[in-house]
């Protein structure tokens, strides 16, 4: 057994700096053509989606977040250090990273339904998609996804809201105000008392029996993936505007919690494609659910879980609580991300304290998972081994969750 299997199995917090990076690794499928094919679709949605949802409409139904200045933040979490904070958590519509990808992935499947049945031609506005007969046609379809939450409340609102039946299985990890929340939406909740594996599991059972079921599966889906790496152009231009120019010498240190691969994976995609060796990625998870880690260290992708080497997969951070990869992704990104590091369920609490109190800022569990990362990669000999100086690293805490939590 490895020294880091070992830690892993001793839920020994740590930071893993990935052999296999590269920075010529390319993404086996994946072009810069699709990320623009994909940022080109949810513009032609956009304002479709600003007729949707009123908190879509504030920047004209592109869903994005901000990228925040967080002086006091950075001054208890790594004195001296720039950092900023992508607000994830603050996505209109979904509340979570889940907006991007979750989202585009219904749309594509709304989209190429309205093709198929020749009620859209190329040019249109897709505002014509809230029209009764194409309302009518969504109708007879079921879009349905299995999640630990936040997934589902992505899904299962986008596809209400287009007037498909929705229906989302829930795995025991899920909040009971996720559930209620999705209700309140016209969703569909079907709860299963077993882990994430096994609620993606029913719901492709129960899909792949219904002719007229879509069903959105995270485990491996290019759609989320693409939907997901789009963050990377918002990213880019929130930079320029702040005159930070990425480079290899000047480089973004991102942080990103991880679940099953799908959100961290396309960001980290996203940007290595854009930026090149201007980023590094950064996968953080809870130290009872490292299935990504594990899966990367070990080279086994989805061919083993966190349950394999004795953990339980039991943690606060719901939105990370995934005993098995995704192979799909880990597949896809085993050359770009740099690294990955682990955090208790402790330490998360406390990050979710001191952003509340430094910032004001509401995050969920999950959302807080990336905060240990600069000190972690920091204190590595990451900085030495490819020599950069600490003092040109822009650090980005990715904050995944949060806008919906109640008080
Ligand atoms: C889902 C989720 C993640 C991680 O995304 P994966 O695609 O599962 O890796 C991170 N944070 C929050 C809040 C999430 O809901």
């Amino acid at each position: 057994m490895t020294e880091h299997i070992m830690k892993l199995r001793n839920r020994e917090p740590f930071f893993w700096a990935n052999p296999n990076s590269s920075d010529a690794a390319s993404a086996p499928g994946f072009t810069l053509n699709d990320m623009l094919d994909a940022e080109a679709r949810l513009a032609r949605f956009a304002p479709l989606l600003a007729q949707l949802f009123d908190e879509a409409a504030e920047l004209f139904g592109i869903i994005e977040s901000r990228l925040l200045d967080v002086p006091r933040l950075a001054e208890q979490l790594l004195p001296g250090a720039k950092i900023l904070l992508k607000a994830d958590h603050d996505l209109p519509v979904a509340g979570s990273v889940k907006a991007r990808g979750g989202i585009y992935n219904v749309l594509c499947f709304a989209e190429s339904l309205c093709l198929k049945h020749g009620l859209l031609q190329p040019g249109d506005n897709y505002r014509k998609m809230a029209s009764p007969d194409i309302r009518k046609l969504f109708a007879k379809y079921t879009v349905s996804v299995g999640s630990t939450g936040n997934l589902g409340l992505s899904i299962g609102t986008i596809a209400s809201a287009l007037g498909f039946r929705a229906r989302v299985h829930m795995s025991a990890d899920a909040r009971e105000w996720k559930k209620k929340l999705l209700r309140s939406r016209g969703v569909e909740v079907l709860e299963y008392e077993g882990d994430y594996s096994s609620a993606v599991e029913q719901g492709r059972k129960e899909a792949q029996a219904d002719p007229y079921a879509y069903f959105v599966d995270d485990e491996n889906s290019p759609e989320l993936f693409l939907g997901y790496s789009s963050a990377a152009f918002r990213l880019r231009d929130q930079l320029r505007l702040r005159g930070i120019v990425p480079n290899a010498q000047h480089p973004l240190f991102v942080y990103l919690p991880c679940g099953v691969g799908g959100a961290p994976g396309g960001i980290c995609f996203g940007l290595k494609t854009l930026f090149g060796p201007g980023v590094r990625c950064f996968f953080a998870e809870p130290v009872e659910s490292p299935c990504m880690t594990l899966g990367l260290i070990s080279g086994k992708h989805d061919a083993v879980s966190v349950y394999d080497i004795g953990l339980t997969n039991r943690t606060s951070a719901d939105g990370l609580a995934v005993g098995r990869p995704s192979a799909f992704v880990g597949k896809i990104i085993q050359n770009m991300v740099d690294g990955c590091f682990t955090v208790k369920d402790e330490s998360l609490d406390l990050f979710r304290k001191i952003a509340r109190e430094t910032e004001n800022l509401k995050i969920e569990s999950s959302a807080a998972a990336g905060f240990a990362g600069p000190g972690l990669v920091l204190n590595s000999d990451f900085c030495r081994t490819h020599q950069l100086d600490p003092e040109n690293i822009v650090h980005i805490l990715w904050t995944t969750g949060g806008r919906y939590l109640p008080e």
